[in-house]
C-alpha cells in the first residue's frame, strides 16, 4: 500500500470500529499528523477517560497504553509496538515500592506517571510534569514523601516548593544528558534565545537556574504553550525530545526553535509506524490490559492526581 492508501484504509477502520487515536507529542510527524489527539500524559490520560470509543489505539509508550487501560477498563486499549518501552519507568518496581514503603512507613508514595500499572498500585499519589507542583504543594507537611522514579524531576519539584522528599535514583534516559554544561554552552552560543527545558533534565536540580531570566522549566504542554507570549518572531532552544518540534513548529511559525538534544530522540517514542498503526486496527492487536486486582489498586491515585490538578 502507498502512505496514502495506508492513511485512507486507518481512518477506514477506525470509523468501522469506532477506533480513536491517540498520540504523544514525542511520536514520529508522520503519526501526530493522522492522531485524533495529540497530547502530553495528562492530556492523554484525561481523553482515555472521556472518550466515547470502543478502541483506544495509543500510539506512545507502554505505560501510557495501560493507564488508559486503567482509566478506561470497559475499552479495548491497543499499543501497536508491543515492545514500546521506557527507561525510567523501568527505572522503579512495584517489589521497589513495597520495599521502600517498609522502611519509612509513615511515608506517602508520589510516583510520577511514567510507572509501570504494578508500581501505580502502590501509589498514593501520581502525578505528570504538568501538575506534579501543584499537588506536591497540597500534600499533608506531617507525612514524609517518597518521591519516585524521576530522580531530576523530584529534586526540582524539592528546590521549587521546598518540600523535602526522599527521591528514588532513575532518570530518562533522553532527558538526563541535559547538563549544566550543555546549558552554560547554548546561553553562550545563543545569547538572545531563551531556553525551554523539561524538569527530567539534569540541568533542572540547578538550583540557581530556577530564577534565571532566561531559562524556563516546564512540563510538555509549558513548552507548548510559553512561546504565545511572545507576539514579535522570537528564537528558542528547547531542552526536551527532538519529536515536540512538529507541534512547535506548527503552531509559531514566526518564532524560531533550535533543538538542544537533536541527536538523542527516544527510541521507543519512534517506533511506531503507519503500517504498524494499520496493523494494530486491522487485527486489534496488541492489546494491553491491566489485571483487574492492580487496576482496582492503581486507579486510585490517577483519580487523586486529576481531581487535584
Ligand atoms: S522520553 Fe524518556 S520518559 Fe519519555 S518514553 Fe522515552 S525514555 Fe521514557
Amino acid at each position: 500500500m502507498t502512505k496514502t492508501e495506508l492513511i485512507s484504509e486507518i481512518k477506514r477502520l477506525k470509523k468501522e470500529k469506532n477506533a480513536v487515536l491517540l498520540a504523544h507529542y514525542y511520536e514520529p510527524a508522520e503519526i501526530q499528523a493522522i492522531a485524533d489527539l495529540l497530547g502530553d500524559s495528562l492530556q492523554l490520560s484525561r481523553e482515555a477517560g472521556e472518550t466515547d470509543a470502543d478502541i483506544i489505539v495509543f500510539c506512545g509508550v507502554r505505560f501510557m497504553a495501560e493507564t488508559a487501560s486503567i482509566i478506561s477498563p470497559e475499552k479495548k486499549v491497543l499499543l501497536p509496538v508491543p515492545d514500546a518501552g521506557c527507561t525510567l519507568a523501568e527505572g522503579i518496581t512495584g517489589a521497589d515500592i513495597r520495599k521502600w514503603k517498609s522502611e519509612n512507613p509513615t511515608g506517602l508514595v508520589v510516583s510520577y506517571i511514567n510507572t509501570t500499572a504494578e508500581v501505580k498500585a502502590e501509589t498514593d499519589y501520581c502525578v505528570t510534569s504538568s501538575n506534579a507542583l501543584d499537588i506536591v504543594r497540597q500534600l499533608p507537611q506531617d507525612r514524609p514523601l517518597l518521591f519516585g522514579p524521576d530522580r531530576n524531576l523530584g529534586h526540582y519539584i524539592q528546590s521549587v516548593t521546598g518540600r523535602e522528599m526522599d527521591i528514588w535514583d532513575a532518570c530518562c534516559y533522553v532527558h538526563d544528558v541535559i547538563t549544566r554544561e550543555m546549558v552554560d554552552h547554548t546561553l553562550r552560543t545563543y545569547p538572545d534565545a531563551d531556553l525551554l527545558i523539561h524538569p527530567e533534565a539534569t540541568a533542572a536540580r540547578e538550583a540557581d537556574y530556577l530564577a534565571h531570566p532566561r531559562i524556563l522549566f516546564g512540563s510538555t504542554s509549558a513548552i507548548l504553550s510559553h512561546p504565545a507570549k511572545s507576539r514579535e518572531p522570537h528564537t528558542y532552544c528547547v531542552g526536551t525530545e527532538i519529536g515536540i518540534m512538529t507541534e512547535l513548529t506548527r503552531r509559531y511559525p514566526q518564532h524560531t526553535f533550535i533543538p538542544m538534544i537533536a541527536d538523542h530522540p527516544c527510541e521507543y517514542m519512534k517506533l511506531i509506524s503507519l503500517e504498524d498503526v494499520h496493523r494494530a486496527l486491522r487485527d486489534e492487536q496488541y492489546e494491553v490490559r491491566v489485571p483487574a486486582e492492580i487496576r482496582e489498586r492503581a486507579i486510585v491515585p490517577i483519580r487523586r492526581m486529576l481531581e487535584m490538578s
